[in-house]
């Protein structure tokens, strides 16, 4: 595995960018990253000139520590709190920070990671459309994933639709309108997830180095993200390793290791609901592409998003599971244990077999042409 990015996270209150929580704000648990680790660290990313990101918190750090972060050329990833102390960077916007987005000054160059749980999905529009001018990129996170209702969801494509058609307003006229949930699908040929482990992961205040800060925080699945040979986990990060990931092309889907093992407790198997939203996603980039398309002087830069009749791509494989339970070799085998998987869901079952059988969905993918 060759890693191109190094995430440094320096202390214990650092925020969560992304989809895990950081509540661990005791004064009495607080860690900061050793002096020395951070050097090395450091000197060692730049020596094989590895990017380097730097996830800051509200609290202060000593001066030697800024000293040395100001020496090196990084990234920063930082809190609402800091707006004020650095001028570059990705910044963190959370509910709480809602009300105070009136201070942000017009800022066609920031990045901005907008972390939202179910309970605002009904103003996403309005939300995005108060930060209008004060971004280049805004990355959005939906919270709690596993929680959405099927309501939710459809709020959620509600959204969307108003969202798409407020970036095709703001294309015409000339203004910045990168918002990862409709654009990102738009230019991509293959997978761009979030590879966690494969090309970066993150060295955390307690001196070890974890897939991502998700599995340091979250101190029941610590073991699973740990960075280090011992860890056989690691080799199931890569999508080759998940057959449902490899089938599918909502390419810019963060393909979530931390959720997969949080929600089917399974690193490599992705839930029902991150796969949903990300066609959701997915398909409303479709129609942003048609949107879009006959106004590039290029139309070829936008690879056509064909029309799929699924939101999950584990119903790619429902009707071969049909074809295969009428075969007469299985249905002679049929024992109670298998009446009672046939109680389950083609979901529920697949998840089984494939973790019998780590090839079993290649297989059936094969099969079908
Ligand atoms: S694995 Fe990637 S997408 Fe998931 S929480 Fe960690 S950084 Fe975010």
């Amino acid at each position: 595995m060759k890693y191109t990015h190094q995430f440094i996270q320096l202390d214990s209150f650092a925020p969560s960018f992304c989809y895990y929580q950081n509540n661990n704000f005791d004064e009495s648990n607080y860690e900061l990253i050793k002096y020395h680790q951070l050097h090395e660290v450091l000197s060692e990313a730049e020596q094989i000139n590895k990017s380097i990101i730097v996830i800051y918190s509200n609290k202060d750090l000593p001066t030697e520590y800024h000293t040395l972060l100001d020496r090196v050329n990084h990234e920063k990833i930082y809190p609402f709190k800091l707006i004020d102390q650095f001028k570059s960077g990705i910044l963190i916007l959370n509910e709480e920070n809602l009300s105070q987005v009136s201070v942000l000054q017009r800022d066609s160059s920031r990045n901005i990671i907008l972390r939202l749980s179910q309970k605002k999905i009904d103003n996403l529009f309005e939300i995005i459309c108060s930060l209008e001018g004060t971004f280049s990129k805004l990355t959005l996170i939906l919270l709690e994933i596993d929680k959405f209702s099927q309501e939710e969801i459809c709020s959620y494509k509600e959204q969307l639709v108003k969202i798409r058609k407020k970036i095709v307003k703001w294309l015409s006229e000339n203004k910045t309108a990168e918002i990862s949930i409709l654009t990102d699908r738009l230019l991509l040929r293959h997978m761009n997830n979030c590879d966690a482990g494969i090309r970066h992961f993150t060295l955390a205040p307690d001196g070890n180095n974890y897939v991502c800060p998700a599995f340091y925080f979250d101190k029941n699945l610590s073991s699973f993200g740990l960075i280090n040979s011992e860890n056989t986990n690691l080799r199931l990060l890569k999508i080759d390793s998940s057959p449902v990931c490899s089938i599918c092309d909502a390419y810019h889907c963060k393909r979530c290791v931390y959720l997969n093992k949080k929600i089917t407790e399974e690193i490599n198997i992705p839930s029902q609901e991150q796969c949903i939203i990300s066609h959701e996603e997915r398909n409303q980039t479709k129609e942003l592409r048609a949107d879009i398309v006959s106004t590039l002087k290029n139309q070829t830069e936008l690879p056509v998003i064909p029309e799929i009749d699924y939101l999950d791509p584990f119903e790619l494989l429902k009707h071969k599971k049909h074809d295969l339970i009428r075969n007469s070799n299985i249905s002679n085998d049929i024992t109670q244990e298998l009446i009672d998987l046939a109680l389950l869901t083609d979901r529920e079952i697949l998840i089984k077999v494939y973790e019998q059988n780590k090839n079993i969905l290649n297989f059936l993918k094969n099969s079908q042409h």
